[in-house]
């Protein structure tokens, strides 16, 4: 990939030829990040989640190949080597990355990928992808609501809430670097913000590379 452009562009659902875009989301743990991803998924057509691997233990709840492809030190390693990852990066002590080929196809294919990564992962795909990258930060509401979720959610010890809190600081203070910030006050209201950045994004004049001969047509039949 080279920067300003990915090279790959597929129809859009209006008939007009559009450049594909990576969309992603970053959050503290806890700021409901993951919710909003499925909703994104469940309710937006031409979208696919890029699935990230990883070293960290699988949770209860989670799924094999949907919320991450679980891999050991060894095969991590063996994935940077062999460049098939996008970005990768260590959080919490355990390393993430996203696989490159499954988001060259789904782009090759005219689809938008959603990202789920940190802010680590996003100024890497931004080298890579400049301007196909769209990037929404999210924001809880308030401290206590981050650790309330992350009770709630009862997939980690209380040692790890406790460092996943510690750590929410520190991303934080990545919140600039965003092209687009949501405070998640409400799920269905912080859902439809994202879901109108993305639709916005999607008709933006530079993504949509067909336009020109789009136009031409339009002028064709207007002058007949
Ligand atoms: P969790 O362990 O809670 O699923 O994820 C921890 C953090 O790692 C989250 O902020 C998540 O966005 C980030 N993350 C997940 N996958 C990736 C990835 O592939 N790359 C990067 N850079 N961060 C990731």
């Amino acid at each position: 990939m080279t920067a300003g452009g990915h090279g790959f562009e597929g129809k859009g659902f209006d008939g007009v030829e559009r450049r594909g875009l990576m969309f992603v989301l970053s959050s503290p743990s806890g700021a409901g990040k993951t919710t909003l991803s499925r909703m994104l998924l469940d309710r937006m057509h031409g979208l696919q989640m890029s699935v990230s691997a990883t070293t960290r233990p699988m949770r209860p709840g989670e799924v094999k190949g949907r919320d991450y492809l679980f891999v050991d030190k060894a095969e991590f390693e063996q994935m940077v080597k062999q460049n098939e990852l996008l970005e990768w990066a260590t959080v919490f002590d355990n390393r993430y990355g996203t696989p490159r080929a499954p988001v060259e196809a789904a782009l090759a294919s005219g689809r938008d990928v959603l990202f789920d990564i940190d802010w680590q992962g996003t100024q890497q795909l931004r080298e890579k992808a400049g301007a196909d990258v769209v990037s929404v930060f999210i924001l809880p509401p308030s401290a206590a609501d981050l650790e309330k979720r992350l009770h709630t959610r009862a997939q980690d010890s209380d040692t790890v809430i406790r460092g996943r809190m510690d750590r929410a600081s520190h991303e934080l203070s990545h919140w600039a670097e965003y092209d687009y910030i949501v405070v998640n006050h409400d799920v269905d209201e912080a859902f439809a913000e994202v879901q109108s950045i993305l639709k916005a994004e999607r008709l933006k004049r530079a993504r949509r590379v067909g336009l020109t001969e789009f136009v031409r047509g339009l002028q064709q039949q207007l002058e007949k």
